[in-house]
């Protein structure tokens, strides 16, 4: 069952194994097992459990809204998601999962007699699932659990699942048709247009955003990911907390899948003065960006990214290494090279993300505080 073949069985011993270089946390083995032999760090059953009471205690919702993080950048684009479904659903828990394959059946069943009335499951389009069988797993789950519900009397309808993955989109009248962007995306998802804008085929497009990188007038962005709307979040949040007088404030740009725990409650770090801001792969972030962040307030910018074998997306850790010498290139030139450094880092280690951020503030600390510039936006 395992997408990776990490698990191996011991022809002599018989024992099961399982290989932590080729695991990618998926939890897929750990929601599968029907004798439970298989532990998980993160969103194991009585986690979850014990969240949603928690939750249902406080916003006394009797929704359950599931989202595998890849189809959602953040709990804000939810509503939106379900109004296009022709929900409308204003309160509602969120459970926002790396992947909705990693979610037991048991789970399910479970949120139903504590009085959840509705599950809506918000997951990636089939191809589009960054952990190759997540979706599919999840679907099949989804069935089984609709079957059982039937089978005892209760409404099978109370559980329902929603397909859906970010895209590319153009805004045509900043485009002029200079096809960068076909030739730049790893997955030919774009075709040229004699004389006018390239044509996005969203059947073929991963959202891995290679696209918005390269092109010189902003007229291509990923869903969820525009570029004014994340300089929009940083900015903000850069100059809240140097108001509180707060040193050093640093910026994570962290790719959605180097880090499990902390995307899901990006809250947690602002004891830690720092802001975290997920991407879908370190290669679609612009530099421009990091720039902008030490521009804007911040006393060092931390890129947490995923190992060149542990990259879900096509050339990722090839194009972020180019794009990196960009960066450090244009940092030097300016005198903030020592403000910003990368990570490889992954949720095979717990603590991994916690530790480098540590490392990256201390050394920070022993900075100057950098002001906020009055200096354009590049
Ligand atoms: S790179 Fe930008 S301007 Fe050029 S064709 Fe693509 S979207 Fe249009
Ligand atoms: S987001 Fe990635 S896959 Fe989609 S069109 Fe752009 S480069 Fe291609």
């Amino acid at each position: 069952m395992c997408p990776y073949e990490a698990i191996k069985r011991d022809p002599e011993t018989g024992k099961v194994e399982i290989d932590l270089q080729k695991c990618q946390v998926c939890g897929i083995c750990y929601s599968a097992c029907p004798v439970s032999a298989v532990e998980i760090v993160y969103y194991d059953y009585a986690t979850l459990v014990n969240y949603v009471k928690k939750m249902r205690e406080e916003r006394k919702s009797d929704t359950l809204v599931l989202m595998c993080r890849g189809n959602s950048p953040s709990t804000r684009e939810i509503e939106h998601i379900l109004k296009n479904q022709g929900l409308s659903v204003k309160n509602y828990i969120p459970l926002r999962l790396p992947c909705s394959g990693r979610v037991p059946t048991d789970f399910l069943l479970k949120t139903l007699k504590l009085g959840i009335k509705s599950i809506v499951s918000i997951q990636c389009e089939d191809a589009f699932c960054r952990f190759k069988e997540g979706t599919k797993i999840s679907t099949r789950r989804f069935i089984l659990t609709k079957n059982v519900l039937d089978q005892l009397g209760l409404d099978k309808n109370s559980v329902r699942v929603i397909k859906h993955s970010r895209k590319a989109v153009y805004d045509t009248e900043k485009c002029v048709g200079c096809d960068k962007c076909v030739f730049i995306c790893p997955y030919k998802a774009i075709e040229p247009e004699p004389f006018a804008t390239p044509k996005i085929l969203n059947e073929e497009c991963m959202g891995c955003g290679a696209c918005a990188l390269v092109c010189p007038y902003d007229a291509i962005q990923v869903e969820g990911f525009e570029f004014e709307n994340v300089l929009k979040l940083y900015t903000e949040s850069a100059r809240k907390l140097k108001a509180e007088g707060k040193f050093p404030v640093i910026l994570v740009f962290c790719c959605q899948w180097a880090e499990f725990s902390v995307l899901d409650n990006p809250e947690s770090l602002l004891l830690k003065k720092a802001v975290v801001l997920e991407v879908p792969c370190f290669k679609s972030l612009d530099p421009g960006h990091v720039i902008n962040a030490l521009h804007n307030g911040f006393d060092g910018v931390m890129a947490a990214v995923c190992s060149n074998e542990d990259c879900k997306l096509q050339e990722g850790g090839e194009t972020a290494e180019r794009n990196m010498t960009v960066l450090k290139n244009a940092l030097k030139k300016i005198d903030l090279l020592e403000r910003f450094e990368l990570y490889r880092i992954s949720p095979r280690c717990t603590d991994d993300f916690n530790q480098k951020l540590e490392e990256f503030s201390r050394r920070i600390a022993a900075l100057p505080r950098l002001e906020v510039e009055a200096k354009p936006n590049v």
